[in-house]
């Protein structure tokens, strides 16, 4: 057993300084990134927001109105090919924002398979809660060697080490985040993760060192926390619990004592294991949990909330462009942990000393 003493950082625990700033206003920001990916060559440009591949977000009523935007979704992996089929015939141009979500089992690796081969989708996300596993890389390692001009985001991990194995595996981009997400219970129920903030900073050093890009998911609450990723330097940031609660997410609206909801759960909620393999299998604990989100209406309106955050950061610390703001970002710390609060005892003991 070890223990790391350096402290690590999480979005609440830092605010960015304001900087001067020769620019006159927000409208002048350019939130647009144009990235070419490491392995497929391809190059992207839009806003790097991308909305997270669960049941409620990674729907195509939200990427319908995230492309509008030029952000992205990666969709639920559980959407069935008729819906791909007639989203694409209704919307070519939806390919370049969207990603088709991967889980590293058979019957998944065959979905994205029949995606690829019939619709030309461009963009892959492999996802599993746990990316330390050596099946995990050799799954990437595979389907880089089997479609090597798609671009592939894969993940989820925290640290610069297995950064660069999925970088050095054929992963475009890497995804960042053990335990941070808003119905996730990981941190609870097993005691792994890492602060969001301190994983993003290692591992986007990690990924630029090697031309590969980073995505930071989950933990962000308000459109201040995206703008913190961003200036952390994460050069992606997926959403799952700001973007829920929307029309454009699956599921009723609920009504309850007067207010409107709608469901959100975890993908390894009970509620999720049980929707998509009829049962939890006895050998795994739930590590998500079930939450009710108070109605929030259109997606668009919340999109343009957190644009327009961002934008007015940009403007705080005089960056033009979205890729600028991390080279123009000082953080502050604003919180101490329990361990370094200076207490009366001590105090007492330092005067009499
Ligand atoms: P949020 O933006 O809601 O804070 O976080 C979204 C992210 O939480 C997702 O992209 C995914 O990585 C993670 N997530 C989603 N469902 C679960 C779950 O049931 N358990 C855990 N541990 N993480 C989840």
């Amino acid at each position: 057993m070890r223990i790391e003493e350096q402290i690590r950082l999480d979005f609440k625990d830092v605010l960015i300084r304001p900087k001067r700033s020769t620019l006159k206003s927000r409208v002048e920001v350019n939130l647009e990134r144009e990235f070419t990916f490491k392995y497929s060559e391809q190059t992207w440009k839009g806003v790097p927001i991308v909305a997270a591949n669960m049941d409620h977000t990674g729907t195509f009523a939200m990427a319908n109105v995230l492309a509008k935007h030029k952000l992205m979704v990666a969709m639920d992996k559980f959407i069935q090919h008729d819906e791909w089929e007639a989203n694409f015939k209704a919307c070519a141009e939806l390919n370049q924002f969207v990603f088709a979500t991967t889980g590293i089992g058979e019957h998944d690796l065959q979905a994205l398979d029949k995606a690829i081969k019939n619709l030309n989708v461009n963009f892959i996300c492999v996802d599993v809660a746990n990316g330390y596993t050596q099946r995990f890389v050799d799954v990437v390692k595979m389907l880089r060697d089997k479609y090597p001009s798609k671009t592939i985001m894969a993940g989820n991990v925290v640290t610069a080490e297995m950064t660069e194995e999925l970088i050095m595996s054929g992963a475009d981009i890497v995804k960042v985040g053990i335990g941070p997400g808003s119905v996730c219970t990981t941190r609870k129920m097993t005691g792994v993760g890492y602060p969001q903030l301190s994983a993003v900073i290692e591992c986007a050093d990690a990924a630029h060192g090697l031309r590969g890009l980073l995505c930071s998911d989950g933990g962000c609450v308000v459109p201040g926390d995206v703008a913190k990723a961003f200036a952390a330097g994460a050069d992606f940031v997926m959403l799952g619990g700001m973007l829920a609660g929307h029309d454009e997410c699956s599921g009723e609206i609920i009504e309850k004592d007067g207010q409107k909801y709608k469901r959100f759960y975890g993908m390894s909620s009970a509620e999720a294991m049980i929707k998509h393999r009829g049962q939890v299998d006895n050998y795994r604990a739930s590590e998500g949990k079930s939450v009710d989100i108070p109605y929030k209406g259109h997606v668009e309106t919340t999109v343009l909330d957190i644009l327009g955050g961002l934008r007015s950061t940009c403007t705080y610390v005089g960056a033009a462009q979205l890729k600028e703001l991390s080279k123009r970002t000082t953080f502050i710390r604003v919180t101490q942990q329990l361990n370094e609060v200076f207490s009366p005892f001590q105090a007492l003991n330092a005067n009499t000393r």
